[in-house]
This record gives structure tokens, C-alpha cells and sequence, in this order.
């Protein structure tokens, strides 16, 4: 089967083929127009997809080697997301499917996460655990078969991109702010501050009481000294890096006790993250688990991850039809 990926649920704009469950091209147009605003701006970015979209498509078939006309399904994000953003991809995709007389298959943006582990040899067996943590989402998600999950355990407020992008913000850097922080926190001392680790009950997460603890240990010491950011900006980035990955290791840890579960896998734009790996690798090590971390294009958004979670629909002759529209808030 040729299954055409579209991705469009927040500012990035992908395309890809998947062939037989293999991944032959993924095409991601990120924008930057949001830089300038500090996060991103709904209206443009769907103005941006509307740009973007047919290219992308087309080099991902060029990328691919793969003709138009060969194209079996068509695979789209349905949510959760911008609903701006969406409805680029799910109205291409109709299109698309309508012109060409295939069938449609619509996608979880967070089952297709979790299912960015399928692509490549190297798979995690069911059930295992996936710490699924992004711009919008943290879960903890129990993954028993390829279309069945169920969250475990979830953020009460932030999620722990935004928990990396407002600290980003209190630091004066640009959006997005989580890979600066990682850059910077792989020169920095990882034991220079200690941030508190909130005490949540459970499998539960929480992140607004760390995001303000920074916000005023920030604010006094600019107080004291104004340059007190630009002195000890790796040190800091390093401290709050660790304490984010610790938050969210800690209940990994305790989610596989819980449900004797030995394969743990990472998803998401954190995921990407150095310290997040590292200390997932560690963890495993030390409890004799297995972990699974996805490579670094299949951890932000991308539509390989919509494609191969439209190939295993399509093995299951699951398809949705031309009624279909997209869904702002969409749980898995
Ligand atoms: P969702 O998937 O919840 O709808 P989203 O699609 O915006 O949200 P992703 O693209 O999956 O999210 O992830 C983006 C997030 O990942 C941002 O918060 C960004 O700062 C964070 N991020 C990306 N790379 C890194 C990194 N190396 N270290 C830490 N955070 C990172
Ligand atoms: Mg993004
Ligand atoms: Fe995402």
C-alpha cells in the first residue's frame, strides 16, 4: 500500500509516503513567522499552511519516487489542534481523495505520537508505557495494541513543553524555547539550583508551581543582579532541564511499577530533549527495562507518524468519509 501523510495541527506543515509500513519521505515546513510573536499566532499559521501545503506534498512524493496516481489512502490529521491549522490538512486531504477516488483516513495527532515508534525495525511490544510529553500535551499513555490507549496519568495545568517555553520566555529567549534551553543546558551545572518537585498524587503531573517558583527566583536575583541571567544562563537552563526530566521520569518510573510494564517509550516535541533521553536511557538501565526513543524528525510534528498510523488503519480497512471534519479537542 501507498498511504500519503498530512500533518497541519499546529506550525508545521509535513507531508509524507509511507510504502508497505516503510517511511520514504517526510517533509516538514516549519514557519518561523511566529518567532516575532513569542508563540504561535492561530490565523497565521493556517495562512502559512495554505502556502505550504502543495509543496510539500509534492516534494514528499518527489522525495519518495512515488507518482500521485499511485497513491492508495490518504492519512490526516483530525486533532487535536489549531482549528485554523487543521483544517488546511483535512480539507487538502478531501480533495486529494475526492480528485483521485481513494479512500480517507483520519488520525489522532496523539495516538500518531505514540505510534512514531512503529516506523523502523527497532519496535516496542504491547503493552508498554508512552511518556508522551509536547507543546500541548503530558501523559502518561498505556499503549495495549496500535489503536487502543488508554492516559494513565496527565498534566492538572501546563504541559512540559510549556513548562520549557515560558521558563524560555522569563529568560528573554525567542520562541520556541525548548531546544534553546536544551542547547544551553548541555554547558550548564545541572546541580547549580534546586527547583521543587511538586507533589502530586498518582500518575498525575502538575507544572504551574515550577513555571512560577522559576518565574520569582528569576525576578530576585535580576534583582540583586541585573546580569545574574546572562552570568549563569547555562547553569540555569541545566537546573530547570533536569528538574522537568526528573518530574517526568519519577512518574514513568512509578507508571511501570505500577503495571509491571517493561518497555517505556518517549513522544512528543520534549522528547527530543537530551537530558529527557539520557535519563530515560539511565532509568532503563538501572531497572533492566527496555526504552524507545524515537528519532529526532519523528518527535516534533511530523506526517510520518500520521502516515504509518494510517498504514495500520489501512490494514485494518478502517477509512472515514468525505463528512469527516476536524476536532480542536480530540482525546485518544
Ligand atoms: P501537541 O503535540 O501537544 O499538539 P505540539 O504539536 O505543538 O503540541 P510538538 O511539536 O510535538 O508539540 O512539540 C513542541 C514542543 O517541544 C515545544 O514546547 C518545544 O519547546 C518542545 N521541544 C522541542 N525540542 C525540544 C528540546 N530539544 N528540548 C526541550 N523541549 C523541546
Ligand atoms: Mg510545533
Ligand atoms: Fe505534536
Amino acid at each position: 500500500s501507498v498511504i500519503l501523510g498530512i500533518e497541519s495541527s499546529c506550525d508545521e506543515t509535513s507531508a509524507s509516503v509511507c510504502v508497505d509500513g516503510a517511511i520514504l519521505s517526510n517533509v516538514i515546513a516549519n514557519q518561523t513567522i511566529h518567532e516575532a510573536y513569542g508563540g504561535v499566532v492561530p490565523e497565521l499559521a493556517s495562512r502559512v499552511h495554505q502556502q505550504n501545503i502543495v509543496p510539500a506534498v509534492q516534494q514528499a512524493l518527489i522525495n519518495a519516487k512515488v507518482n500521485k496516481n499511485d497513491i492508495d489512502a490518504v492519512a490526516f490529521t483530525r486533532g487535536p489542534g489549531l482549528l485554523g491549522s487543521l483544517l488546511v490538512g483535512v480539507s487538502f486531504a478531501k480533495a486529494f481523495a475526492l480528485a483521485k477516488n481513494i479512500p480517507l483516513i483520519d488520525i489522532n495527532h496523539m495516538q500518531a505520537h505514540v505510534l512514531a515508534h512503529f516506523i523502523g525495525d527497532n519496535k516496542p511490544s504491547f503493552p508498554f508505557l508512552c511518556l508522551t510529553v509536547s507543546g500541548g500535551h503530558t501523559q502518561i499513555v498505556l499503549v495495549k495494541d496500535y489503536f487502543d490507549m488508554e492516559v494513565i496519568g496527565q498534566t492538572l495545568d501546563d504541559a512540559a513543553g510549556e513548562a520549557m517555553d515560558k521558563t524560555s520566555k522569563i529568560l528573554g529567549l525567542p520562541y520556541p524555547g525548548g531546544p534553546l534551553i536544551d542547547k544551553y543546558a548541555r554547558l550548564g551545572n545541572a546541580d547549580a539550583y534546586k527547583f521543587p518537585e511538586p507533589q502530586i498524587p498518582g500518575l498525575n503531573f502538575s507544572f504551574s508551581g515550577l513555571k512560577t517558583s522559576i518565574l520569582y527566583f528569576i525576578r530576585d536575583h535580576v534583582a540583586a543582579d541585573p546580569e545574574f541571567i546572562q552570568k549563569n544562563l547555562n547553569d540555569i537552563c541545566a537546573s530547570v532541564e533536569k528538574r522537568i526530566a526528573t518530574i517526568l521520569l519519577n512518574k514513568l518510573a512509578k507508571a511501570a511499577k505500577e503495571y509491571d510494564i517493561k518497555d517505556l517509550a518517549l513522544a512528543g516535541g520534549v522528547s527530543a530533549n537530551t537530558g529527557l533521553r539520557q535519563g530515560l536511557l539511565e532509568l532503563c538501565e538501572k531497572n533492566n527495562w527496555r526504552s524507545f526513543i524515537p528519532k529526532m524528525e519523528y518527535c516534533t510534528d511530523n506526517a510520518a507518524m500520521i502516515a504509518i498510523a494510517g498504514y495500520y488503519k489501512f490494514l485494518k480497512g478502517e477509512f472515514t468519509g468525505q463528512g469527516v471534519a476536524p476536532l480542536a479537542r480530540y482525546p485518544l
